[in-house]
Parts: structure tokens; sequence; C-alpha cells
């Protein structure tokens, strides 16, 4: 079934319109509404319609696809669309050594995650976020009349890295069917230069070429190739979970340190969910904003840089050192090694993350149809006069409950598995590595059986 839509010339173009639209209505629905009041805005975040889809439903959608099937909402991301667009029409300069080292995406993320979330709150306030939405387009157009092929979507896409980290998890993986068909196509169209701008059935322009592709990490399941490929020999194909995880994955230091603040991230959403954990994981950074008594928005930029850049920094620097100093390994592999191990950890308390948001945001879709925009809505929230059901959230509670601690157990089972298949110059190097797992996931753990059981 996949296949067949994947070979289909028209059907993802048209779903890639579609989703365009919908981005179109979805940044008209957030324009104009907006606060100074940051109580009001925690309200308005989820009465707003657009803000509720995209933060509270479109984006956990990503995150859950990406870990279980791999990157399909690059499939239909909009933003490819008109990438790939303005690179047909651009000025088709090559990407130099700065865009291909990965370093764009991750300081683009951490720009979006530190001052964009954590600093002015463009997850709470809609008209910040319609503004974002548009920043975005307006880059991956920019990018595209400037550079060739599919540059935003290979060097500049903030969340590529992290894509690409969880499709490793994914079920799913783009393979070509038999491989010495491809030694003895002489057409190669799949990479072929004259392909490059076709609207339908383009070469490859993420800089791939089918036959030999090891892991999911750079595919970004635009089925282009299916089109192009003359001889039929590619496909969506099934496989055992975290597959790529268990292969000689070789890890960039952009995408090593993208890991570091996105595993900080996790930590703190989902500690934040409970308010012991939370007044526990705030405890740096209040100190800190407290001891040189910084005030307003600039609190969460300094919130920010420390969970997210500096603690995780100090725990995998020192961690990949001492592998590095008693092993005698390549510091690159220490650090590559310990990511990969803690990955699944991040990624299934990501997940659980997306469980948590969106079945919580379940009672406010009462509203959101007879006032998308949210304003009232908001206002008699707060002055009581409407009041929220939150009878589903307290009847999903247990079952919740026990999703959390079985994701828990997986992630760290999971993490276990690869340290069992990892090599390592010495048995302390692989001891470093369990030493870091159970830390890692005993943080969630321990939290979550104290909030969720006890
Ligand atoms: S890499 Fe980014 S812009 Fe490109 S298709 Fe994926 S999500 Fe969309
Ligand atoms: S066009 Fe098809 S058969 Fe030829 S190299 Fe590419 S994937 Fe292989
Ligand atoms: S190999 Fe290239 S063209 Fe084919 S689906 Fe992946 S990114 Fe698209």
């Amino acid at each position: 079934m996949i296949n067949k839509i994947f070979r289909n010339p028209y059907f993802l173009t048209i779903l890639q319109i579609v989703t365009l639209i919908i981005f179109a209505l979805l940044i008209y629905g957030a324009i104009g509404v907006t606060t100074d009041d940051k109580n009001f805005a925690v309200v308005l975040r989820n009465t707003n319609l657009s803000n509720l889809i995209v933060w509270s439903y479109w984006w956990p959608f990503i995150i859950i696809t990406a870990i279980l099937f791999g990157r399909f909402w690059c499939t239909v991301c909009p933003m490819e669309l008109i990438t790939s667009f303005a690179g047909k029409i651009g000025l088709k300069r090559k990407p130099g050594k700065l865009l291909k080292s990965g370093w764009i995406i991750t300081i683009f993320y951490a720009i979006i995650l530190i001052l964009g979330i954590h600093t002015f709150a463009i997850h709470r306030i809609p008209q910040l976020m319609a503004v974002y939405m548009l920043i975005l387009f307006g880059v991956a157009v920019v990018v595209g009349l400037i550079w060739e092929k599919r540059t935003f979507c290979t060097h500049v896409c903030p969340i590529g890295h992290l894509l690409g980290f969880y499709s490793m998890l994914s079920f799913k993986k783009l393979r070509v069917k038999d491989a010495t068909i491809c030694e003895v196509c002489k057409t190669k169209d799949c990479i072929s230069k004259s392909n490059r701008y076709k609207f339908i059935g383009r070469s490859c322009t993420s800089d791939l070429y089918p036959a030999k592709i090891t892991d999911n990490r750079n595919c970004i399941l635009c089925g282009q190739c299916f089109k192009s490929c003359t001889k039929d020999n590619i496909a969506i194909q099934n496989r055992k979970f975290a597959t790529d995880l268990f292969t000689n994955i070789k890890l960039s230091w952009a995408e090593i340190s993208f890991f570091f603040i996105v595993s900080g991230f996790v930590v703190y959403e989902v500690l934040s969910e409970w308010k012991v954990t939370k007044k526990i994981i705030m405890t740096i950074p209040d100190f800190v904003n407290h001891s040189f008594n910084i005030s307003g928005d600039i609190k969460g930029t300094v919130k920010a840089i420390i969970l997210f850049i500096l603690i995780p920094s100090i725990f995998y620097g020192v961690l990949a050192i001492l592998k590095k100093i008693i092993s005698k390994e390549d510091l690159k592999k220490s650090f590559t090694q310990l990511v990969i191990t803690i990955l699944p950890i991040t990624a299934s308390m990501h997940l659980l993350k997306a469980i948590l948001k969106t079945t919580s945001r379940i009672p406010y879709w009462n509203f959101v149809f007879t006032d998308p925009k949210g304003v009232e809505t908001a206002q008699s929230i707060i002055t009581k006069s409407e009041v929220l059901d939150k009878t589903i959230i307290v009847t999903l509670f247990p079952y919740i409950s026990i999703i959390a601690i079985l994701l828990s157990l997986c992630g760290l089972i999971l993490s276990l598995l690869i340290i069992r298949k990892q090599q390592y110059q010495n048995k302390i190097s692989g001891i470093i590595s369990i030493f870091a797992v159970l830390l890692y996931s005993g943080v969630f753990f321990t939290t979550l059986i104290f909030w969720r059981l006890i």
C-alpha cells in the first residue's frame, strides 16, 4: 500500500499542497492573537485552535511517526515542496563546508529552543508562532533560491538531526530491492543530473544514492527516487525496530552536540510535568537567576542554556573523556557510543511527552471550534466562568501511567542491548556506558514511579 502511494506520480505532491494550505490556515488563525500577560498566555496557547494544533498535535505527531516509522512527516512536508520549487528557479550554488558540516541545523535548533521557546514563548503566544512559521518558510525559500538541490532539507532544517536520530529507530526503511540491479543499471536515473529539477520523479536531491543507503538518517522519504527509478527497484521495507543503532553509526560533531541539547530538553520536558521534580530541576537555573539578579524573559534563556547545553555537555563530556582516558578510545567514538546508547531512552521519553501533551489537551476541543481565536475562552477559563471538563484526563491517568513505565523500561532495555553489541576497547569503557544509561534512565524511572504510581 505504502509503496503504491509512493510510486503514484501525483499523490504525495497533492498531500504536500494540502499541508501547505493547512499551514497557511494555521498561520492565518494565529495572526493578531497575542498577549503580554504570561499567565494568560499559558491558557491561550490551548484555546487558540492554530496554536493547539501546531504544538499539541502536529509536533507530537512528527515525533511519534519519526520514532515508529521514520521521516514520514518529511514525505508530506510543505517546506520541502516550496524549497524544491525555489531550488528549481534559483541560483543553484553549491553549499560550502559550513552548510555541509551540519552545524547550521544544530545552531538553528538551539536558537529556536532557547530564544524562541524558552525566552519569547513562541509556543504560548499564537502570533509569535505565526511569525516563527513564516520565518521558517522564508528561510526555506531563500535557501532554495541561493543553493542547489534541496539544501534547506539537507543542511538547514532545524529538525533535520532530530528526525534523523529518531528515524534510526523506526520499523521502516527505504532501500533498493536488489542491489545487483543497481550495479548493472546504466541510466542511474535515481542520481542522474538531468533528473535533478524535474517536478515529478526527481533524482535524489538529498545527496543519497539509494543503493548505498546504510541507515535511515538522511533519507527524507520524499519518494522522488521511486518515481525516477525506471527499474522499479526501490521500496519502503519493514525491518526490526532500531536496526540502525546496532550498526557502526558514525556521527558528526554537529549531530553529537545536537543530541546533547535534545537529551537535556527531554529531561526538562518530562520532569517539569510534575511539580516536585520541576522544582528540583529548576534548582540550579533559579539559583543562577537569583544570584545574578536576572529577571524577565532572560530568566528563560539562562534556564535553557543551563539545562539544555551546560548540564548535558558536562554529563557527556565527563563520561566520554573518562572512556577515552581509561580505554584509549578515540574521543569522537566515545561520544558517539554514549549518544547511540542513550538515544532509545531519550526517544521513549520524548514519545511519552508527546502522549502526555496530546491527551492533556483533549478538554480544550470543547471550545476551539466555537471560538477558534481562543481569547474569549481563555478569559472565561481564567475567570472561572468556563470550567474545563477534565474527566477524560482522570480516566486516562492510570493507562498513561502504565504506558509511561513500559516506555521507560523499553528504552532502558534497548539501550542495554545496544551496549551489549557495541565494541569496547576494554570492559571499563562498557561499564561507563552502562553507568550513563542507568543514571539517565534512572532519572525518568524514579520520577515516573513517584509521580504516577505512589
Ligand atoms: S527536512 Fe525539514 S523541511 Fe525538509 S521535509 Fe523534513 S521537516 Fe520538511
Ligand atoms: S535507477 Fe533504480 S536500478 Fe538504477 S541505480 Fe537507481 S535505484 Fe538502482
Ligand atoms: S533516497 Fe533521496 S530521493 Fe529517495 S526518498 Fe530518500 S531522500 Fe527522497
